[in-house]
């Protein structure tokens, strides 16, 4: 494990506090209301097509890949899935459910 239970603490936190975020919109969108904008600031990735629930969805699919990560001791966390690479500890504190590096973002 390239992390220690003190560092993975915190963004394993920060996950579940997006989960919550997300989970939260999503019922809201399933209540009819447009949550567009919020997914836009949120950064989610969107692709043509994809219906607001579906954005969430995936969102919500990949937060929780990364905590059975983080749960296991996987060390696959905090890396690129594409290349591998090794996205850093500043970004992951940023963004622990990271899951690409800036090359693959869009992948
Ligand atoms: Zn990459």
């Amino acid at each position: 494990m390239r992390f220690d239970a003190a560092t993975l603490a915190p963004l394993r936190r920060h996950l579940m506090k997006r989960g919550l975020t997300l989970a939260t919109i999503l019922a809201e969108i399933l209540a009819g209301k447009d949550k567009q904008a919020a997914l836009d600031a949120l950064g989610l990735r969107d692709k043509p097509g994809l219906r607001p629930e579906e954005r969430v969805r995936l969102a919500l699919d990949q937060l929780e890949a990364r905590r059975a990560m983080i749960d296991a001791g996987d060390d696959r966390f905090g890396r690129c899935d594409v290349c591998g690479v090794d996205l850093g500890l500043a970004a992951l504190g940023e963004l622990p459910w990271a899951d690409r590096c800036a090359a693959h973002a869009s992948a």
